[in-house]
């Protein structure tokens, strides 16, 4: 919690209760839950939290780098989330069939080569990409 709470301080945010639950949330539910299941075990400490509360946090919380949304296209466009604070950049293989999400090491965008970025002005500060096929499972069960 420490490490979250100095990334707020240095950008002028504080650790609100509702903060730490939803932080407390996603470490609970990892890896990758919806937001629907954050909403759920913030509810078990905090009945009144509204889903548009957690919808709140969490947008901060991705634009301050400590959490990183994952959009999934076969679970009908719904999105996971996970902690990314101290830990590398990296992406995600997505299955198709059953949903799953994993994390992969690797990263094929090189931002200064982003050349249409910056003939138009454009300042780059993240990205997401995620790849989709089939996971092991999946792929034998074709
Ligand atoms: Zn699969
Ligand atoms: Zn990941
Ligand atoms: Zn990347």
């Amino acid at each position: 919690m420490d490490t979250y709470l100095h990334l707020l301080r240095s950008k002028g945010f504080k650790l609100t209760p509702q903060r730490r639950a939803v932080i407390a949330a996603l470490e609970a539910c990892a890896p990758f839950p919806t937001a629907q299941d954050i909403h759920r075990h913030v509810k078990t400490q905090a009945p009144d939290v509204s889903l548009d509360t957690i919808y709140r946090n969490l947008t901060l919380l991705i634009r301050l780098g400590i959490v990183n949304q994952i959009n999934l296209p076969g679970r009908g466009g719904g999105s996971v989330f996970e902690i990314v604070a101290g830990q590398r950049h990296h992406h995600h293989l997505i299955c198709l069939a059953c949903g799953q999400a994993r994390c992969i090491d690797y990263c094929p965008i090189v931002p200064h080569e982003l050349a249409q970025a910056k003939e138009q002005g454009f300042t780059v500060v993240s990205h997401s990409l995620e790849f989709y096929g089939y996971c092991r499972d999946c792929r034998t069960a074709i």
